[in-house]
């Protein structure tokens, strides 16, 4: 039995608390906020969890282990280079991007007049067209830390194909 399949599907979660003075950055693009996300890079959570949706399709380690937090070149990095290197890692296996999927989740900020210069950037990085990059987004109902407007996380799915 072999490894290598037609195609293979990825999942990616990832979750940021908001902290006063920093950018907000989500799925590449700065939104205006008083307030951005805390992390070791510039804690784009919609760009790491498509990365680690592209790095578990490829059956690899998470985004940690490629970019590790506390590691001063990734210190406010910009996370469509996280999503780059994901590509890179998977192409090494002979493995190009199809399309993904995404849900951003939070109460603040909109995500829906962003939605389209973020499938731009993601797209960019991802070497797709538009059409292939899903953002989809909800408040949570006010349900939990999320739902209270405390941090944003987004899910994300990817697929592979192998490259003929
Ligand atoms: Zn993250």
């Amino acid at each position: 039995m072999t490894d290598k399949l037609p195609f293979r599907i990825g999942q990616g979660y990832d979750i940021h608390r908001f902290s006063k003075g920093r950018r907000l950055v989500l799925g590449g693009v700065e939104i205006p906020s008083d307030r951005g996300l805390e992390g070791h890079s510039d804690a784009d959570c919609l760009c790491h969890a498509i990365a680690d949706a592209i790095l578990g399709a490829a059956a690899l380690p998470d985004i940690g282990h490629y970019f590790p937090p506390g590691d001063p070149a990734t210190k406010d990095m910009d996370s469509l280079e996280i999503v780059r290197g994901a590509v890179r890692e998977a192409a090494k296996l002979g493995y190009e991007v199809g399309n993904i999927d995404s849900t951003v989740i939070a109460r603040e900020p909109k995500i829906a007049p962003y939605a389209a210069a973020m499938k731009e950037k993601l797209a960019q990085a991802l070497g797709v067209t538009t059409g292939r990059v899903g953002i989809k987004a909800t408040t949570n109902e006010g349900i939990g830390g999320l739902g209270r407007g405390e941090g944003v996380a987004a899910f994300a799915v990817a697929i592979l194909f192998a490259r003929k």
